[in-house]
């Protein structure tokens, strides 16, 4: 056993490959970057770690992860057959531009077991992403039953009065009017493009960076596109091994 990881989460970043193109977004530019996760190898990986760990929860997202959503929908399934009970998705509902395709996905990632998914909408995200595609795509999988929730960014705090959050807060009412229920949402860390376009909202109070693990007790376990994970990667080696000699 290694003291230094003792995971009950595990989480896929699919791809950095995304559809938006947000000022605030953490990662900088994500487009061009379309590298995705290899199903299998995320597949045997949720499988190892949830039959050796109480794994409580399987998180995927991006970039945008709906991008490849059966890929996205393969894990979900792999961790609903290994009986972890909180699989959850975070995608920004912008995934086609063909509407007709919305109500397949919403159904596919509800039969794969996918029970939690946050839209992100935001003043942000509407920026380059149209309104009505996260809108469908959150009916279609409230009919399915999936618990969803509009996930904004909030710029400097929820209460803070600025243009965007005003924006933000007009965009969360059409998701309520829908039935859909607004989660607490994040509050933008300077980083990547945050820092860059948004760096005069960052002067006074620095909010926690959401992303932050001590390498020294890990719960969490990240795996990239490229498979990277810890300090080797999901292709190369059993993730069981990558836990094992694991140091900080
Ligand atoms: S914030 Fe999310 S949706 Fe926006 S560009 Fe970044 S990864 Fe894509």
């Amino acid at each position: 056993m290694n003291t230094y990881v003792n995971p009950d989460r595990l989480e896929f970043i699919v791809t950095y490959a995304c559809s938006g193109k947000c000022r605030h977004c953490s990662l900088g530019d994500p487009s061009g970057k379309a590298a995705h996760i290899d199903p299998a190898a995320a597949e045997n990986a949720v499988k190892q770690v949830a039959g050796n760990y109480k794994i409580n929860s399987v998180m995927t997202f991006g970039g945008e992860p709906l991008l490849y959503l059966e890929t996205t929908a393969r894990i979900h399934a792999a961790a609903k057959e290994s009986g972890i009970p909180h699989r959850q998705i975070i995608t920004n509902g912008f995934f086609t531009k063909n509407k007709a395709e919305i109500s397949p996905a919403a159904n596919l990632l509800a039969d794969s077991g996918a029970n939690e998914i946050l839209i992100s909408a935001d003043a942000f995200h509407q920026e380059t992403i149209p309104l009505e595609f996260p809108l469908a795509f959150g009916e279609a999988l409230a009919k399915r039953c999936i618990n969803v929730k509009v996930q904004p960014a909030w710029l400097v705090s929820p209460e803070n009065d600025n243009p965007y959050n005003v924006k933000t807060r007009e965009i969360t009412v059409e998701f309520e009017k829908i039935g859909i229920p607004v989660n607490e949402g994040n509050v933008i860390f300077p980083a990547g493009n945050a820092l860059k376009y948004l760096g005069e909202y960052f002067t006074d109070i620095i909010p926690e960076n959401p992303y932050e693990q001590d390498p020294g007790h890990i719960t969490s376990i990240s795996v990239e596109p490229n498979g990277n994970c810890l300090n080797g990667n999901i292709l190369q080696r059993d993730i069981l091994e990558l836990i094992d000699s694991y140091t900080p």
